[in-house]
């Protein structure tokens, strides 16, 4: 097209006059950019190009990079290297505009208000990847931020862009300290580069890599870059010799082909150097050649050519077109011996196989431009199946299953962030608590409160991908046992219940040590008189090694005051009086109560029986040992029971004392006609039974907006046995509707 007259829709534009310098400086680039997409874009597509330079233009301003270039030189390098593979309009776009949220005042909104939502959206992507500082460098924690960097990417062009703007950066890095610039090399390997490659992107690959290389080892790589020359040139005439060869036998039967000299990269020299250990003469696959033809038929043709020409060497020749590698990559490979005993690597593929091979997923959309719906789908399922292809790439089966279940279903894992850009694999809905206990148990200790990407959430936030996570601690703070509900880690739950034990047995300790006291006083000795050895022994008796564990036993309930010091001083006179509970609530059940629940055989023992199922003989019941009220004893299908015993530890067995004929209070309610004679009939019942009642209401019930009336009492049964006989007898009462026992 016309590149000297603009098209009409197109008003005139001047940078503001502040900026003309610096759009003079990246005109040029730019300008060669617009032109090559001008070749195969619709002017209106080149227009949005257009308007996404100008405007980073403008919002860059005067922004410069470390190496003194307007800011704007970089955004432009990235767009270029994706036209390079092809990349389409939006991705463009993003890329021109990729720093303009994070390094200017310019807020998303206005983004997605000038370029849309599809454009929005990658930018608000690269601006996420980009706040990821990486900080650790251990391979766990890359193969963390590469699945990490997946869960989170939604539009594979996120990635591409991110790794354009990786690789310009370590174009134009020289100005940096010379630690950064490692740093920046070395995280390009860890995580960059197995991204490209497993993206089967090998052009972009093989330039981080041998960027990175450079900037890491510049002497290595130069030595390594000077002994690749010298081989080339020493074996130019050899190469070029069996080009010629097989150009002509390929001709004669007829394969169209194109043959290429290969080139090795510095980096996969060095590495091959490095773990075989050999000379770079020995580098088997440094001299190559590469057909390229126009189909699978006549790879497979040229393969025969080749193998007609020279002997294969056993054992190198790979059917990459059958079984294609795991990043898609396809390709015959094979290595022959070539004149003079010297052997040579011979690669074949169809120009598509060539294609996919330098530029992987990125060739996926090419030749695909106005077909949006299609193309969307196209490359999701293509980068499903990359994922997956990718999964078997993995040795570690264990490692392979993570990944899946990352990469997959994304289900059950999230990756969050530490203000330092540490990345923190956590369970699906972890809560800031399980955060903070992985960070450190101390900070999980102290932790009151957190906030996520910036904002302050509830303790039960639940964790999503990419959140960044600052936990806000204050000394002295501790866990709570509600804790132990929002937790999903068994780390934070372990250290939370850790915390709680360690605590509840100081309590305990300390309550023991009262109790025996008082115990002690009542008895008429002094504790100092009984002395530790005596204690010791009784420790010992109960199977504690310490005094101490003698306290906390105490504290807890588990025996009595009064057994101890009659075993610690056993000459003498027993207490007259029972042992009084030593905390007794009010409205506690009377301490005779404990003469009717035996423990562990013991049956003077401070217990109570739980208000909440009010258990009665003969009914199944578990004890619970409280914090310095004895035991509490539960009816074992009491709904407490199951929320109470995840401390196994605290969990007591009991059962009812033999002999005991102490009454239990029941309390039932009768739903019954309202009719005169009934308060009569139950009464007579229950004095046949000889039972007691305490108490007695009745009223007629309005709530139940009939003629009913509801009488509740509470009655004095001997056990299970006897209540179930009267309410048996009770309900046989006519007019009775329903009788139902009262907690
Ligand atoms: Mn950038």
């Amino acid at each position: 097209m016309d590149q000297t007259a603009a098209p009409p829709t197109e008003p005139s534009w001047l940078p503001p006059r502040e900026l003309e310098a610096v759009a003079r400086a990246a005109q040029p680039a730019y300008d060669a950019l617009e032109a090559r997409l001008s070749q195969v874009h619709a002017p209106a597509d080149v227009a949005t190009v257009r308007k996404a330079y100008r405007f980073a233009l403008e919002r860059h301003g005067l922004q410069t990079r470390q190496s003194g270039d307007p800011y704007i030189t970089h955004p432009v390098a990235v767009a270029t290297i994706l036209a390079d593979i092809n990349m389409d309009i939006a991705g463009l776009t993003t890329a021109l505009l990729h720093d303009v949220v994070e390094d200017t005042a310019t807020p998303l909104d206005e983004v997605r208000k000038v370029f849309g939502d599809e454009v929005a959206r990658c930018v608000d992507g690269v601006t996420k990847l980009g706040k990821l500082k990486m900080a650790s460098r251990e391979e766990r924690q890359a193969e963390s931020v590469r699945k990490m960097l997946l869960a989170m990417v939604t539009d594979i062009r996120i990635i591409l862009v991110k790794l354009a703007d990786r690789l310009h950066n370590l174009r134009t890095m020289s100005a940096l300290a010379r630690e950064k610039q490692e740093r920046i090399a070395e995280e390009t390997l860890e995580i960059y580069v197995p991204i490209a490659h497993r993206l089967g992107m090998g052009k972009m690959r093989g330039q981080l890599e041998d960027l990175s290389f450079q900037l890491l080892d510049p002497e290595a790589y130069l030595q390594v870059v000077d002994q690749i020359e010298n081989n080339r040139r020493a074996s130019e005439g050899f190469l070029s010799g069996i080009r010629a060869t097989v150009e002509e036998k390929l001709r004669e039967d007829k394969v169209p082909a194109r043959v290429e000299g290969r080139l090795k990269r510095a980096y996969s020299v060095w590495q091959k150097l490095k773990r075989q250990k050999v000379k770079i003469e020995e580098v088997y696959d440094l001299l190559a050649i590469r057909i390229i033809t126009d189909s699978v038929k006549n790879c497979y043709a040229a393969l025969g050519v080749i193998h007609n020409e020279w002997h294969p060497i056993p054992g190198r020749i790979k059917d990459f077109i059958a079984i294609p590698r795991p990043n898609l990559y396809q390709s015959l490979h094979t290595s022959v011996m070539g004149p003079n005993g010297q052997a040579f690597e011979v690669q074949i593929r169809t120009e598509e196989m060539h294609r996919l091979a330098e530029e992987g997923i990125a060739a996926h959309w090419k030749y695909k431009e106005g077909k949006r719906g299609s193309t969307q789908d196209d490359q999701r399922i293509g980068w499903l199946r990359q994922l997956v292809e990718w999964q078997r790439e993995m040795r570690d089966p264990g490692d392979f299953m993570n990944t899946l279940k990352v990469d997959l279903s994304q289900t059950e894992e999230v990756y969050c962030f530490t203000p330092q850009g540490r990345v923190l694999v956590l369970p699906r809905d972890a809560s800031p608590i399980d955060f903070a206990y992985a960070v450190h148990s101390e900070v999980g200790n102290r932790c009151v409160g957190a906030k996520v990407n910036g904002r302050i959430v509830p303790l039960k936030y639940g964790l999503r991908n990419g959140d960044v996570v600052e936990i806000l601690t204050q000394n002295g703070h501790l866990p709570s046992r509600d804790w132990l509900s929002i937790v999903r880690t068994s780390k934070a739950r372990n250290k939370i219940n850790h915390y709680i034990r360690t605590v509840e047995r100081a309590r305990a300790i300390e309550l023991g040590q009262k109790h025996l006291e008082r115990e002690a006083r009542r008895a008429g000795v002094q504790m100092a008189r009984i002395g530790s050895e005596a204690l010791e022994k009784v420790a010992a008796e109960y199977g504690y090694s310490k005094i101490e564990d003698l306290h906390a036993a105490l504290g807890y309930g588990k025996f009595s005051p009064r057994q101890v010091i009659n075993k610690a001083v056993p000459d003498l006179v027993p207490a007259a009086e029972p042992p009084k509970p030593a905390t007794a609530q009010p409205g506690a059940v009377p301490p005779d109560d404990d003469l009717i629940i035996t423990v562990n055989g013991m049956d003077d023992l401070l217990t109570s029986l739980a208000k909440c199922c009010n258990p009665i003989r003969g009914e199944a019941i578990v004890g619970y040992v409280t914090r310095g009220r004895g035991i509490s004893v539960h009816s074992a299908r009491c709904s407490h029971v199951v929320n109470l015993m995840f401390e196994a530890e605290r969990r007591v067995p009991v059962e009812w004392t033999k002999g005991s004929t102490k009454p239990f209070l029941v309390r039932v309610r009768i739903i019954t006609d309202d009719r005169p004679g009934m308060l009569a009939q139950f009464t007579t019942i229950l004095g046949a039974e000889n039972c007691n009642i305490r108490t007695l209401e009745a009223r007629s019930a309005d709530d139940h907006g009939d003629d009913s009336a509801t009488v509740e009492m509470t009655i004095e049964v001997k056990d299970k046995k006897q209540l179930e006989k009267l309410q048996s007898s009770l309900r046989r009462v006519s007019g009775v509707r329903d009788i139902e026992r009262v907690q």
